[in-house]
């Protein structure tokens, strides 16, 4: 009710007016507060009105009472107070609706804000139930399996989380695969940062400048006279020089421009060149892609990793890996074929000289035994795991012409054989590789040795050798045979005997 339809309804809104405490009834006190505040009225004649009109004598006037002189008892002018009091007491009325109304759009506004609160929170927790949304242990754990190092999955978390609220959506997902593994050079780079060294040891390869030339490209950045290559600048006239982005080899643009990481594109590594820890991750990277452990990648285990790396890529995706890495062509990738293609090798004309081959070979064998050695021990297997590789020594042997005379298994890793009492020639169980000096060669310590001649036979002995001859190739397995898990090993040595 703004404007009083009737006079009842006028009677009532100035009733209410004065009945400030809302009793019902009106008091000598409620009808000065605002009869006084009328110019004319004084105390006395306030008085006086309540005096006159309260009919039943108790010191108030009811709206019956008060009915009678607002509307000019025994035909009485209201003319000195009504208009007055009526228009307060629209005045006051309209101030509480409005004042109502105004609560009221808070409150719907408030409760508007909650329902969608309460409805994006329902969507989320039905994305979640259907694994569409991952919490980042959940994303970084489906990044290992799919064989990213821990630090590239942890950073490949923090450019999807852009929201930084601790969990990730297929949307969110969707704008990292776009932006940093839709193709499988991108993919190959991506792989290639959890075995490489620190950062300040990537080159920056033309390959790389070029990704970057079309990355700007796709964020709005246009091309200049002097290329991509060099200079780019945006719509809204943002200029970026690329020398600069290559040359401190940062991502100082990241935020601003684009919320990729540039230092995520990197170049060739060479397994040569790979500390212990990128060389443990490369490994760990193959082994996570060789799902069922019998030492190769099938097209099945490729295509498993292919959806988890990024679920838009189809069968001419995997093809295309697949011939990329698959070299001899046999259906299936083994350890040395992932070698090469994440090192690049595979691609160079020139092939990679024998020495620097065999170096790379004995560092996988070594990384690859060493870390069978350790599962063996922790499942307390060690004695099967060494019979399941000593046919394998006895082969080297052979074919190094190197005389095997002992066979003894001895645990600890420097005594004298317990059998012949020597320690001339004999097989490091941490490492796979053959020694001639008191320590192995790769430094390993703790484990138990094969003891194969226990002293020097002279003749065409290993010893003759440089050490450096040995630790390129004096690992008594093959990479093939150490590439199998545990359990394919220790079947594969029954089945051969
Ligand atoms: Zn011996
Ligand atoms: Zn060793
Ligand atoms: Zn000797």
């Amino acid at each position: 009710m703004q404007e009083p339809q009737s006079e009842g309804e006028e009677v009532k809104l100035i009733f209410e007016l004065l009945d400030a405490d809302h009793s019902g009834k009106i008091d000598v006190e409620e009808l000065k507060h605002v009869l006084l505040g009328l110019s004319s009225w004084t105390e006395k004649e306030v008085e006086g009105l309540i005096e006159e009109f309260d009919k039943n004598k108790d010191g108030e006037l009811s709206i019956v009472e008060f009915w009678s002189w607002v509307n000019g008892h025994d035909g009485r002018s209201t003319e000195m107070y009504r208009p007055a009091l009526l228009d307060m007491a629209v005045a006051e009325n309209k101030r509480k609706v409005s004042e109502t109304e105004e609560r009221l759009a808070v409150f719907h506004e408030k409760r508007a804000a909650e329902e969608a609160k309460a409805a994006k929170e329902a969507q989320r927790q039905a994305e979640r139930e259907q694994g569409l949304i991952l919490s980042r242990d959940a994303f970084v754990k489906a990044k290992m399996e799919a064989g990213f190092s821990k630090a590239v999955a942890e950073e490949l978390y923090r450019k999807c989380d852009q929201d930084k609220d601790g969990e990730v959506n297929h949307q969110d997902i969707g704008w990292l695969v776009s932006d940093n593994l839709a193709t499988l050079d991108q993919v190959k780079a991506t792989y290639q940062k959890g075995i490489q060294k620190e950062a300040e040891e990537i080159s920056w390869s033309e390959d790389w400048k070029a990704e970057v030339g079309k990355l700007l490209k796709r964020r709005g950045f246009k091309e200049e006279e002097e290329g991509l290559k060099y200079h780019a600048t945006s719509a809204s006239g943002e200029s970026i020089e690329l020398k600069e982005i290559l040359k401190d080899k940062t991502a100082t643009l990241d935020s601003k421009h684009f919320p990729i990481s540039l230092h995520m594109q990197a170049s060739n590594v060479t397994v040569v060149d790979c500390d212990d820890k990128g060389l443990g991750q490369l490994v760990e990277t193959f082994l996570a892609w060789d799902k069922d452990g019998d030492g190769t990648v099938s097209s099945e285990e490729l295509k498993d990793v292919l959806q988890q790396v990024n679920p838009k890529f189809t069968e001419v995706t995997l093809n295309k890996m697949m011939g990329e890495i698959d070299v001899n062509g046999d259906g299936v990738i083994d350890l040395q074929e992932f070698v090469s293609w994440l090192s690049g090798e595979n691609l160079k004309k020139k092939k990679m000289k024998k020495k620097a081959k065999e170096e790379q070979d004995a560092k996988i064998s070594f990384t690859l035994h060493r870390k069978r050695a350790d599962e063996a021990k922790d499942l307390k297997k060690a004695d099967q795991f060494m019979s399941a590789m000593a046919k394998d020594v006895k082969e080297f042997c052979l074919s190094k012409k190197i005389e095997f005379s002992c066979g003894t298994l001895n645990p600890g890793s420097n005594a004298n054989c317990s059998a012949c009492g020597g320690r001339h020639s004999w097989v490091c169980h941490g490492c796979g590789f053959v020694s001639f000096f008191r320590n192995c060669v790769n430094d390993c310590d703790g484990y138990g040795w094969s003891c194969i001649n226990g002293k020097c036979p002279k003749k065409k002995c290993g010893c003759k050798k440089k050490p450096d001859f040995w630790q390129r190739s004096g690992f008594t397995s093959t990479i093939q045979r150490i590439s199998l898990d545990l359990e394919h090993l220790v079947l594969s040595a029954q089945s051969s005997t």
